[in-house]
This record gives structure tokens, C-alpha cells and sequence, in this order.
């Protein structure tokens, strides 16, 4: 068990799957199996936006929390197909994931449209979850670090350390995404040991040691306790295994 005064964070990003009905049943499932579980980790799920209404209302009472997969950064306007970080407020979002390596790769996020985004989020009162990670030709060119670097800095440009503190990072290597291949326990603390160095220099010492940073990546029930053990996880941002509501509680679990 770790020291750590870091409460951890699991979060289930449901990315593109699951209508109304069959969000409805997974949390039904995920009540089944956490409602009287003790467990310590915060706890959040993100289903698509069509399903947040109505997902809010299904989890009331369990101290499960709700994201937004993404948002714009303008609150409002002639934006068409945008939500905004109000929107996902009013409708009971407590989170919103932002700057997601999928929305990276296929809808031209950058560096500067993801810290438009978390200043929106923050500023709707919402906690960013952050997301960051390198692709495979960039970790076996050796180039992890000043690729996190670069976009941990990006995301979190210009903003006073009293803001950093209230968000959440995530480490997701984009090679471990959805393919099965999970980082090692020692490359995750690597990377997860140098973006706090990196908070410590933007953010000063305290604020770096209460940010938790969430490891994502093929997070699974065999592999996350070990992940989770690792002194700088203080979480994990889950995708496929976030959709089997025993495979997220048993992640959950994990966290001790
Ligand atoms: C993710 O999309 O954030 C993720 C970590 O996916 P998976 O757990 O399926 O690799």
C-alpha cells in the first residue's frame, strides 16, 4: 500500500459505445458490485454525451462521478456540434477528459487547443483529467520524455499553480491504448516520476506532490494493482475494461 496522501482516482472512459439502455445496465451492473463494496479510490465514469443526463440520475447516491469525454473551450455561440464545459456542469459532470489521444490523432487537438480546454473546464468549475502520452515511433526514438514534457507544458501554460493544482493528469502511451500492450510498472513510474519533476518546476513543490496522475493503457484487474503501487500512479484512466462493469470494479478494488 502506498504513503501517499494522493487519494487515488479510477476513471472509465466509455469513449463511442453504449446507448441509453445499455449505459443504464452497466451501471446497474457497476451499482451490483460497488454500492457495497469499501474501496477508497475516487471514482468516475465518462459515457457518451447522449447518455450523461440520464447517467446522472442513475448513479445518484453512489459517490460515482461523471465526465465529459471533451468539451469546446467557448461556453456558448454559433459553434455548431460543440458542447461546452457549462453544458457538461448543468448536466452533472463533475470532470471532463481533455486532450485524449484519439482526439489528438483524429480531430487535430493540439498543445493549444487542449489548454483553451482546460482553462474552460476549470473555469466552468470542473476538474480537467489531462491526458498526455507518447506514440510508439516517438518511445523507441528515445523520445518520451520531451514529447510528455512538451505536451504537459502545452496543456498547462499560463496557469497559476493554484489552477494546476486542481487538475488531473493522465500518462496514456498511445501504443498502449487499446491494443492490450501495457506499460511496465517501471515505465510508467518513469514517466510518472518525471512529469512530477516537471509539476514541481511549473507548479513548486507542494502543488506537484497533491496533483495525482493517472496511468491509462490496458489497464486490466491482472495488471492495475501493480500499476496502482507505483509511487507517483495515483490512479487510472481505463477504456475496455471501464465497459464490463466487473473488470472496473475490480480495477476500483485495486486501488485498495
Ligand atoms: C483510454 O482510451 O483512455 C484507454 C486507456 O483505453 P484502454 O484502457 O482500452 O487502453
Amino acid at each position: 500500500m502506498k504513503t501517499s496522501a494522493r487519494r487515488p482516482f479510477i476513471a472509465g472512459n466509455w469513449k463511442l459505445n453504449n446507448s441509453v439502455i445499455e449505459s443504464l445496465t452497466l451501471i446497474k451492473h457497476l451499482r451490483d458490485q460497488l454500492d457495497s463494496a469499501s474501496y477508497v479510490a475516487e471514482v468516475a465514469i465518462a459515457p457518451t454525451f447522449t447518455v450523461l443526463i440520464t447517467a446522472n440520475l442513475a448513479l445518484e447516491g453512489t459517490g460515482i462521478g461523471l465526465a465529459g469525454q471533451d468539451c469546446y473551450w467557448e461556453s456558448q455561440g454559433a459553434f455548431t456540434g460543440e458542447i461546452s464545459a457549462p453544458m457538461l456542469a448543468d448536466v452533472g459532470c463533475k470532470y471532463v477528459i481533455v486532450g485524449h489521444s484519439e482526439r489528438r490523432q483524429y480531430f487535430g487537438e493540439t498543445d493549444e487547443t487542449v489548454n483553451r480546454k482546460v482553462r474552460a473546464v476549470l473555469a466552468a468549475g470542473l476538474t480537467p483529467i489531462v491526458c498526455v502520452g507518447e506514440t510508439l515511433a516517438e518511445r523507441e526514438a528515445d523520445r518520451t520524455l520531451e514529447i510528455v514534457g512538451r505536451q504537459v507544458r502545452g496543456a498547462l501554460e499560463g496557469l497559476p499553480p493554484e489552477a494546476v493544482g486542481k487538475l488531473v493528469l493522465a500518462y496514456e502511451p498511445v501504443w498502449a491504448i487499446g491494443t492490450g500492450k501495457v506499460a511496465t510498472s517501471a515505465q510508467a513510474q518513469d514517466v510518472h516520476g518525471a512529469i512530477r519533476g516537471l509539476l514541481v518546476e511549473l507548479a513548486g513543490d507542494e502543488v506537484a506532490q497533491s496533483v495525482r496522475i493517472q496511468y491509462g493503457g490496458s489497464v486490466k484487474p491482472d495488471n492495475a494493482a501493480e500499476l496502482l503501487a507505483q509511487p507517483d500512479v495515483d490512479g487510472a484512466l481505463v477504456g475496455g475494461a471501464s465497459l464490463k462493469a466487473e473488470d472496473f470494479a475490480a480495477i476500483v478494488l485495486a486501488a485498495g
